[in-house]
């Protein structure tokens, strides 16, 4: 289920933000708090679609993020996130769990 108001289930609300706005090699090292961020799809939606251009979002580099944008310039990136989840989660359901 897509979480509209995703900002208070951030896994990096209690970081300094200052942490995710660092440059370089530097937010390789930085988007590590994004693996375990239960709105990470969200956040990283919320930056593609509105093309922010700074910082760590949704577990992704500004140039990671550049490479995408390039890719698929004219995206909706929440309904390409919110599709690829109902998916993986539909996937899941359906395969059966090895003893
Ligand atoms: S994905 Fe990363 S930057 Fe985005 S809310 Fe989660 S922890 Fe913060």
């Amino acid at each position: 289920m897509w979480v509209e108001d995703w900002a208070p289930r951030a896994a990096c609300r209690s970081t300094q933000p200052d942490q995710l706005f660092v440059k370089g090699a530097e937010q390789n090292k930085a988007k590590q708090v994004c693996g375990s961020c239960p709105v990470q799809a969200e956040c990283l939606a919320e930056a593609l679609d509105n093309q922010i251009e700074w910082g760590v979002w949704g577990g992704m580099t500004e140039r990671e993020r550049r490479a995408l944008l390039r890719r698929k310039p004219d995206a909706s990136w929440r309904a390409v996130l919110e599709t690829a989840r109902k998916t993986a989660t539909t996937a899941t359901a359906v395969v059966p769990v090895q003893a």
